[in-house]
């Protein structure tokens, strides 16, 4: 069973070093009788930006950090091998919580942080869409934008790391919803993308922009209503100065940070006042009864051709570390998937 680990705590951005393959010797693959438990293949793992905080030795309220020399652990696919569980069955498909190895022996101890499922394989939906567009990040665009945002139409929104796997639903939902949307992203291939691809009516590269402050007043005149903020420091510093009367702004991520110290202040806040800006943090998981609703709506969104997902999909467990790495500097095109095993 090869297995990626965490070596030691980290502060900081995370580095392909920071994380080595291991071999485990397993004599059966099977689950022990009377554990409860059933045995996984992975197939699909996901990357997530949050996962850089499970690599700090820092235990935040709603989940804990990785243990160094333990797989990493992760969203995943996987399809079940053996099975002490009477509700998981060999050859049921599953989506939640897993480790970073070939292999993951899961006890269903802890639904709502694993957040544990089993799939129903459709012929029309790829299986590895369940870590994105149907998973966590999918659900967080859901959730963000429809509980935080409380979006109307007509209403000019932003989003921020706009291609990646939360930000290109976010933009999509926003379009259908009848508003005017312009995303950001960090290469010109991605603003492309944007722009043909995912149907944002506008989109730019940040790093081309000196002035933050002057490009969002260049893409939205009349100001924006809502800011869907993935990445904190500069770019939220400069939505706040762009905001319209009554605006929204759903803070779900600050993946530009480069560590949970980072001096880098937020200087506009005095905007808030004024303008009576909503400004909410979020975690999708305190939403996990609206998972049925969502799963539902973005399904047939998306076989209705409404909707599209765009993967970055990696070949192979040991590519893991990299892809992850690579969050951190923009090098996934989409969401970022690693293929294990594809049955
Ligand atoms: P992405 O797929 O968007 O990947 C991360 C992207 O962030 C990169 O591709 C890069 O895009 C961008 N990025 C990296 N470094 C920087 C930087 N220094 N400045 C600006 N942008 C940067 O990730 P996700 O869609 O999975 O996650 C997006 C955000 O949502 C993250 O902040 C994540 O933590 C948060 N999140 C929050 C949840 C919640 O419940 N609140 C749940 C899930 C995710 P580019 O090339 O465009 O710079």
């Amino acid at each position: 069973n090869r297995q990626v680990v965490l070596k030691e705590y980290i502060d900081g951005i995370p580095k392909e070093s920071d994380m080595e393959m291991k071999s485990e010797k397993v004599a059966l693959l099977k689950a022990p009788k009377g554990s409860g438990a059933f045995l996984v293949k992975n197939l699909y793992l996901s990357c997530d930006p949050y996962m850089r905080g499970r690599m700090r030795n820092f235990h935040a309220s709603y989940i804990p950090p990785f243990v160094p020399g333990q797989p990493i652990e992760g969203f995943g696919v996987a399809k079940v091998v053996d099975s002490d569980n009477p509700d998981f069955k060999p050859g049921d498909y599953i989506s939640g919580l897993t480790g970073w190895e070939d292999y993951t022996l899961i006890y269903n101890n802890n639904t709502s942080l694993s957040q544990l499922r089993k799939i129903q394989p459709d012929d029309c939906i790829p299986l590895s869409y369940h870590v994105g567009l149907l998973g966590m990040p999918g659900f967080t665009a859901y959730v963000g934008f429809y509980e935080i945002c409380s979006p109307k139409k007509g209403e000019y929104v932003f989003v921020s790391a706009a291609s990646g796997a939360v930000g290109q639903l976010v933009g999509q939902l926003a379009k259908l919803h009848g508003c005017y949307v312009v995303g950001s992203a960090g290469s010109s291939q991605k603003v492309d993308l944007l722009k043909n691809q995912l149907g944002f009516d506008d989109a730019f590269n940040y790093k081309e922009e000196a002035d933050l402050d002057a490009a969002l007043k260049r893409y939205f005149p009349k100001g924006i209503d809502i800011y869907f903020d993935n990445v904190g420091g500069d770019m939220l510093d400069a939505a706040l100065l762009n905001m319209r009367v009554h605006g929204r702004i759903a803070v779900c991520g600050m993946v530009s940070l480069h560590s949970f110290s980072d001096p880098k202040g937020i200087h506009n806040l005095h905007s808030l006042i004024p303008k009576r800006i909503k400004m909410q943090g979020f975690l999708q998981s305190d939403y996990l009864n609206k998972f049925p609703e969502f799963l539902e709506h973005i399904s047939e969104s998306y076989k209705q051709q409404k909707i599209v997902c765009i993967e970055d999909m990696n070949e192979g467990l040991e590519t893991a570390p990299a892809a992850f790495v690579g969050l951190f500097s923009g090098r996934n095109i989409g969401k970022q998937v690693i293929c294990v095993a594809r049955e």
